[in-house]
């Protein structure tokens, strides 16, 4: 789960990380009144998007126009600004071009940067640790710096039976070419990040630019934050920042019923038991020249009414122009999951083509309820088999 740079902020205040004073504003009177509760002389109107890149974005209908971040010097244009971004879409790198509509605002005291650096700490797989990065090359694309000029971003790891000790500190403070009391203040800012990170079941914190300011402190400037969603059931007070303005409605709607469902670009839609069998169907898709429109995973048991809701999720796609269907009887029998395939295709009507490959307990039973149903489904025998048949049947109908 994502949260906003606001909140982030606000979590990462509690465990002794420096940061900027702000204030959220939902409207324009409460940015103006966040600005004079701040005093000024500058202020920093940030638009609040669960996206990166928001200080080089561009609002829709107005891309000659300044960015998500904007830098002013009176509460006159905290105003101007607030007005013009609240409720307008921001595009950025990482929104795509559809872009989000911004709805809160964090007006911010202004900071003077004497250098922008760059932090993240995150889980890597490939040593199954907690790594932090870091680079002087701060405030822009990290993943630019990371193409172009890798040996710019250092890496320290973290082994879980120490956890955090101050020389990973120091050795991050002296990649920053971090000097004096700097040192100090970076390694006791890393050691909240680290406690934060633990603490609260995160995945990843970025925070871009750290920055040294004119006097010498070191401070989160931004600040981005994911965490685990396996854990969040131990952490309700992270659960409640979730915004669900920033989510795909058909994601959240999978979530409520408890269907695992990632939206992609293509337009084969899939229906798979098992997370394994889901990905192994959405690649034999894509090897034999189709694109998956959606990863899905209806679980163990998957019973008539879920299959539906599954049914209708995928089909709230526009860009859905066949499903197939990929359900492993071991658990479930196959004569019960056609059928429930069957009343859900006739529950929404299907206008697409529909293939579905059962294979498992009652597996012939399966087929003949399939094939006597009436409807136009395409009955395939193995994996390869439904693959093809669902890319040529897209490709016909097309
Ligand atoms: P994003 O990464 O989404 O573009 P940031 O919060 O990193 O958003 O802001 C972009 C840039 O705006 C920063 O790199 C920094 O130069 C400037 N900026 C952000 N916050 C402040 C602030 N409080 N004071 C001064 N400049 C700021
Ligand atoms: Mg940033």
């Amino acid at each position: 789960m994502n949260i906003h740079e606001y909140q982030a902020k606000a979590l990462l205040t509690k465990y002794g990380v420096a940061v900027p004073r702000g204030g959220v504003a939902y409207t324009v009177k409460e940015a103006e009144e966040a600005a004079q509760e701040l005093g000024g002389p500058v202020w920093v109107v940030k638009s609040q998007i669960h996206a990166g890149g928001r200080g080089a974005g561009r609002f829709k209908g107005n891309e000659k126009g300044k960015g998500g971040v904007r830098v002013v010097t009176s509460v006159a244009e905290v105003r101007e600004n607030a007005n013009e971004m609240l409720s307008a879409v921001l595009v950025t790198k990482q929104t795509g071009p559809q872009g989000k509509e911004v709805k809160r605002l964090f007006i911010e005291e202004g900071c003077d940067i004497a250098r922008e650096l760059y932090l993240g700490m995150l889980v890597d797989r490939a040593t199954s640790r907690i790594t932090i990065m870091a680079s002087t090359e701060g405030g822009m694309d990290i993943e630019e710096v990371a193409a172009s000029s890798p040996g710019k971003i250092v890496t320290v790891t973290i082994d879980p039976a120490t956890g955090f000790m101050p020389h990973h500190g120091r050795n991050v403070a002296f990649a920053l070419e971090l000097e004096g009391e700097q040192v100090r203040s970076a390694v006791k800012l890393l050691g909240g990040l680290y406690r934060a990170f633990t603490d609260l079941d995160a995945s990843l914190v970025e925070i871009n630019p750290l920055v040294v300011t004119g006097a010498g402190e070191v401070i989160a400037l931004d600040a981005k934050m994911n965490f685990d969603d396996n854990a969040l059931f131990r952490h309700t007070e992270i659960a409640d920042l979730r915004d669900e303005d920033e989510e795909d409605p058909a994601e959240l709607e999978a979530a409520r019923h408890e269907l695992n469902y990632i939206k992609l670009d293509g337009n084969i839609g899939c229906m798979v038991n098992g997370a394994g069998l889901a990905m192994a169907t959405m690649d034999i898709i894509k090897l034999h020249g189709g694109e998956p429109a959606n990863f899905l995973d209806v679980g163990g048991g998957a019973t008539k009414e879920r299959v539906t809701k599954a049914f209708k999720i995928i089909l709230s796609d526009p860009h859905v122009e066949g499903i197939l269907v990929n359900i492993f009887g071991g658990i479930m029998r196959c004569d019960v999951i056609a059928e429930g395939v069957v009343a859900a295709a006739r529950e929404v009507s299907l206008q697409v083509p529909l293939v579905v490959r059962l294979e498992g307990t009652n597996v012939e039973l399966g087929k003949k309820i399939l094939s006597e149903s009436g409807l136009p489904i395409l009955s395939a025998d193995d994996l390869g088999d439904a693959a093809e048949t669902v890319v040529r049947a897209v490709k016909e109908a097309s």
